[in-house]
């Protein structure tokens, strides 16, 4: 396949499959050696079904009296959801007649984005490279905004701590890299880029207890150095005053 075949495959991918996620979990042992455990795997909806739950909790956020709540109590995004899922839905489907009647190709407009989707992708090597780029982009687009909704791209915070792992390798390697510590906004994970490790919820409350010591520790180090330089900066000036006694008492 070409590389815009490819790419259009992985976006309709991640907008119409479910995909097992799986998380990796450790725990440390009494010498603070990382241990694995067995992965924690969960099966993610594909985005568009995603985007279809964001939409619904917005429908059902109703208040005692059955009456739709005002919008800005609805979860948010729901909003967007459904805009999203509504331009999804009909470009999907515009697609597919647009196969069918601007290049004759056997194509029939199914009931769901996600079947017309697929179907656009079984026809794409009986369509023109140039539009094969539009369709690129329509699903890239489509792919990316979905993904913002859904939160995955929300970008990480970075920790500033090197990183804890004490055995990284198994080999009792530690890690210990900088600047490569990234937590989520909403505290309920972290991971380290060059080693690997990732903290979820049950575990990440040890990584910020070490980011906080770490933060207590180089502020300490830090107030040293500041009173050593000043204390090295009266010292000269002391020994500037001196010499100057001197001179003038030699004069
Ligand atoms: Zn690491």
């Amino acid at each position: 396949m070409s590389d815009i075949l490819n790419d259009i495959a992985d976006a309709v991918e991640a907008l119409c499959a479910g995909r097992q996620h799986s998380e990796p979990r450790w725990e440390w042992d009494a010498n603070r050696h990382r241990k694995p455990l067995d992965p924690y795997r969960t099966i993610v909806p594909g985005l568009i079904q995603q985007l279809r739950e964001i939409a619904e909790e917005g429908a059902t956020n109703t208040n005692d009296s059955g009456v739709h709540s005002v919008p800005e109590s609805s979860p948010p995004g729901a909003f967007d959801a459904v805009a999203l899922i509504a331009a999804i839905t009909f470009g999907a489907a515009w697609r597919v007649s647009w196969a069918r009647d601007a290049r004759s190709v056997d194509i029939t407009v199914r009931d769901t984005p996600e079947a017309n989707l697929s179907a656009i992708v079984g026809v794409l090597n009986r369509i023109d490279s140039e539009a094969q780029r539009d369709i690129r982009a329509e699903v890239r687009s489509w792919q990316r905004q979905a993904e913002v909704l859904t939160g995955w791209t929300q970008p990480p915070i970075e920790l500033v701590a090197p990183c804890p792992v004490v055995d990284s390798d198994g080999h009792g390697t530690p890690c210990g890299a900088r600047g490569t510590l990234l937590a989520q906004r909403d505290g309920s994970g972290a991971r380290c880029l060059a080693c690997g490790a990732q903290w979820d919820e049950t575990t990440v409350g040890l990584l910020l207890a070490h980011v906080q010591r770490y933060t207590e520790a180089s502020k300490a180090a830090a107030e040293k150095v500041r009173l050593k330089v000043r204390a090295e900066k009266e010292a000269a000036r002391d020994r500037e005053a001196e010499a100057r006694r001197r001179r003038r008492s030699a004069a």
